[in-house]
């Protein structure tokens, strides 16, 4: 197991689920703090995360339909207002006419969790992660699959329930698998996938598919993008990657493989780096490597022996 927590799996305000039936839960919240959350992004600043208060928002946004409950720390109940830049007429700067408290909220600064996940504190992070993960639930179930009705969030914004059929769906997560493989050399291997960017290698990864456990995903994934047999793997650990509903389960794997076949379509190049190929390939500009907030990033890491070497101009090179 990593020693600590991921970035984005720190959790440190309390969700409340038994609240988020409470009838009276959306006056309760409006003395709360509101986070922002636009389109999968987040509204932060050079200090964090912005968080607003019921008085900056308008009136009539504040019903399930614009609100998710996110949870409570001691004093404050925390939730997230979803924004949506499609359904206002836009002025010439793209921000939306109306009232001024909306425009004001639009005009925040919105930036992926991707990119600042790893700066959040800790109850940024959880709040964050919980907010982006429910705004990508929204956009993508706006319509019952049922039956094409709207759905109505309820519950907090944790359930939603079509206006025509009744029918009730929650935000799911997809699992997906994730792992740093050494050969008998400790050699780390790498893949290139085809639509990235030419110094772009991480770790391989993959969805878990139906009816699979999360090691014969390893196994499976292994096998499929790089043509490495699995001998041995080892838990790591997990973080929420909801951009838009990933769940990533990483793992420490061994190979004795020592041919390596890509299959040409998802992975295009893989190689297995010893720890100085790894640090003189950064060094040189040829080799970018994963994001810091993600697990990928802690799991090179983890194999490295510690924070990645940077480049000639002093930069880590990061995706
Ligand atoms: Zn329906």
């Amino acid at each position: 197991m990593i020693d600590g927590e991921l970035p984005l799996s720190r959790i440190e305000h309390d969700a409340d689920a038994l609240s988020r039936t409470d009838p009276d839960l959306l006056t309760r919240i409006t003395s709360g703090r509101f986070i922002l959350v636009r389109e999968n992004q987040i509204a932060a600043d050079h200090e964090g995360l912005v968080s607003v208060t019921a008085d900056d928002i308008p009136t009539d946004m504040l019903t399930w339909d614009h609100v998710s409950y996110l949870g409570k720390t001691d004093e404050t109940a925390w939730s997230a207002l979803h924004l949506d830049t499609t359904n206002f007429e836009l002025d010439a700067e793209g921000m939306p006419y109306g009232d001024r408290r909306l425009t004001a909220l639009h005009h925040r600064n919105f930036v992926s969790l991707r990119k600042i996940g790893h700066r959040l504190t800790g109850l940024e992070s959880g709040l964050a992660t919980m907010g982006t993960a429910l705004g990508a639930w929204r956009d993508d179930r706006k319509h019952c699959q049922a039956c094409g009705g709207i759905m109505a969030p309820m519950a907090g914004g944790w359930e939603g329930a079509c206006r025509d059929c009744n029918l009730v769906t929650y935000p799911r997560t997809d699992p997906s698998v994730i792992m740093a493989i050494r050969d008998q050399d400790d050699r780390l291997l790498l893949g290139h996938a085809s639509n990235w960017e030419p110094t772009r290698y991480s770790c391989l990864a993959g969805f878990v598919e139906a009816g699979e456990a999360l090691e014969h995903a390893v196994v499976r994934e292994s096998f499929e993008e790089a043509g490495v047999e699995i001998d041995r793997l080892e838990y790591f650990g997990s973080q929420p990657w909801p951009f838009p509903r990933s769940l990533m389960a990483a793992f420490r794997a061994w190979t004795t493989s020592t041919i390596i076949e890509v299959d040409g379509e998802e992975i295009t190049r893989a190689r297995f780096f010893s720890r100085e190929e790894f640090a003189s390939e950064i060094a040189a500009g040829n080799l970018t490597v994963p994001m810091s907030s993600s697990v990928a990033r802690y799991l090179i890491e983890d194999w490295y022996g510690g924070t990645l070497p940077v480049n000639r101009d002093g930069t880590r090179n990061e995706w």
